[in-house]
């Protein structure tokens, strides 16, 4: 039995509650984004988003305190000349890419990332992609996915980018666990010892840190996802015989213990074992959290929806740190992945999509203690009084397994300490 103190989990059939579904305005950032966190996890991966200036700058600004002497990332920058004709643009595209490959011997794996303008000209980067890598044959592969803001989420980048990997995947028939879901290396490496401590393996994670070391993938394949935004990729290794272990995700001490479980059951690891490697983890975990949740008791948080953590950030906070949920919305809810994750999700209104003027209506009558939204409603909110965490932070901080958990609850405590601090 799990000796963390958790309050009882809610009625079962919660998975089932309703859902205020919304379509309006939206306040989003766009796909590209993902690059941001993916270019320092494939070492010798190159994005090349194929956009326009305000791309180019999109990107630059997100990642501009990342950049150092050899960026893994630039803009291919669509002007008013490859509008005119897309013979023009494909042979332009051919040109910067022999440029890059001849400049950066180090690139094994060059992704063509499509923006908005790139879509409205229609250009077809599937098929820029394989010419590339057919002319490239041995020394790089090229590869593309759609990083346009039109109707996605920022997450969503990280969703198309794998997605664009999977078909790329070794075929394997061995029993292996396959981690889904780009991870700060020092979590992966966390995950990879707990494993093997557990009796759980061999362990493969996707993306893996290097282009030739990619995942194998076949019908003994057992996935479990680190992430909530990855319908699409899951769907993709499913078609190629994974299965998905249910599991909630590893975020805080309850999920990550409940997430750490599924594998060892699914792999038959011996259960004093299992208890023996999670324990210690757990502790810390449950020491930190209570360290970093004492100014959360008790207060009240609000969702908009954007990076698609936000239900089982909510679970966390909720159940581990002691928080009150009014609204948690979430940009789509992948009922199937995010089932175990329901089951805990105490009573508050859960929202899918959004009309962004009525939501923020709901906020303001609510008067949350703390607002997780994207950054172009945070500095508006912040002006009527309050507190906003940017829910971009929660993808570029590592928040994920039981030595993380502390900072999360920190990422929500800091701002409110502040204010507090502040008397605003
Ligand atoms: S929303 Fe579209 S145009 Fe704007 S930065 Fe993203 S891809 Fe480029």
């Amino acid at each position: 039995m799990s000796p963390l103190d958790l309050p009882p989990r809610p009625t079962p059939g919660c998975a089932e509650r309703p859902v205020l579904k919304e379509r309006g305005q939206r306040e989003v950032f766009c796909g590209l984004t993902g690059i941001v966190w993916l270019h320092r996890k494939i070492q010798d991966a190159f994005f090349l988003v194929v956009g326009s200036r305000t791309c180019a700058h999109l990107i630059q600004s997100a990642a501009g305190v990342m950049i150092f002497a050899e960026p893994r990332f630039a803009t291919a920058v669509i002007d008013d000349h490859d509008l005119s004709g897309m013979k023009d643009a494909n042979e332009e595209l051919d040109r910067v890419v022999a440029q890059l490959l001849a400049r950066r011997p180090e690139i094994r794996l060059l992704f063509l990332v499509g923006s908005c303008p790139s879509e409205v000209i229609k250009m077809d980067l599937g098929r820029a992609a394989e010419r590339l890598s057919a002319a490239n044959t041995g020394r790089c592969r090229v590869l593309n996915y759609s990083g346009s803001g039109i109707e996605t989420t920022f997450t969503q980048g990280e969703d198309a980018c794998l997605a664009a990997l999977v078909p790329t995947l070794p075929e394997t028939d061995a029993k292996e666990l396959l981690v889904v879901g780009a991870l700060a290396d020092v979590v992966e490496d966390q995950f990879a010892r707990l494993f093997s401590e557990m009796g759980v393996g061999p362990v493969r994670f996707l993306p893996a840190r290097a282009a030739a070391a990619m995942p194998a993938v076949g019908p003994n394949t057992q996935m479990m996802l680190a992430q909530p935004f990855l319908a699409e990729t899951a769907r993709l290794l499913e078609a190629r015989g994974a299965t998905r272990l249910p599991a909630p995700f590893p975020l805080g001490a309850e999920g990550t213990e409940a997430w750490l479980r599924a594998a060892a059951e699914a792999f038959g690891a011996d259960p004093a074992r299992v208890e023996a490697a999670i324990a210690p983890g757990r502790r810390r975990a449950q020491e930190a959290v209570a360290r970093a949740s004492e100014h959360l008791r008790g207060k009240r948080a609000f969702f908009f929806p954007d990076s698609q953590l936000e239900i089982p950030i909510a679970r966390f906070l909720a159940r581990e740190c002691g928080m009150g949920l009014i609204e948690v919305g979430a940009p789509y809810i992948h009922r199937a992945q995010m089932a175990e994750e329901l089951a805990l999700l105490p009573d508050c209104t859960l929202s899918e999509g959004q009309d962004v003027e009525k939501q923020l209506d709901r906020a303001r009558a609510a008067r949350p203690d703390i607002t997780v939204c994207g950054l172009g409603l945070a500095n508006p909110l912040e002006a009527e009084g309050l507190t906003t965490k940017w829910a971009i932070e929660l993808v570029f901080t590592p928040i994920h397994g039981f030595d993380q958990a502390g900072d999360l609850a920190g990422l929500f405590s800091r701002p409110l300490n502040r204010r507090l601090r502040l008397k605003l």
